[in-house]
């Protein structure tokens, strides 16, 4: 009986994990849609200095901040120093 119970559980866990493989590869082909949607939404920068908001690409980071051109970069060193 006990025996039984152990192949039963054995045979459910592969089922699973078969199942458990399967999900992910589906998961995968919705993630990268999610992750652009959620992509698009970051990348929408705000210019640290002059408030401009710009695509990630555009941005230029520095001290952990998002600037839109060279010129604000050079404008917050000046109010840095
Ligand atoms: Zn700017």
């Amino acid at each position: 009986m006990i025996l039984k119970l152990i192949v039963f559980v054995l045979i459910a866990g592969l089922i699973y994990r078969w199942f458990g493989g399967k999900i992910p590869f589906i998961d995968t082909e919705k993630k990268p849609k999610e992750e652009h949607e959620f992509g698009s939404l970051e990348a929408t920068s705000k210019c640290a200095n002059c408030g401009v908001y710009m695509t990630e690409e555009d941005a230029l980071i520095y001290h952990r901040k998002a600037y839109c051109s060279n010129e604000c970069v050079e404008a917050s060193k000046k109010k840095l120093k």
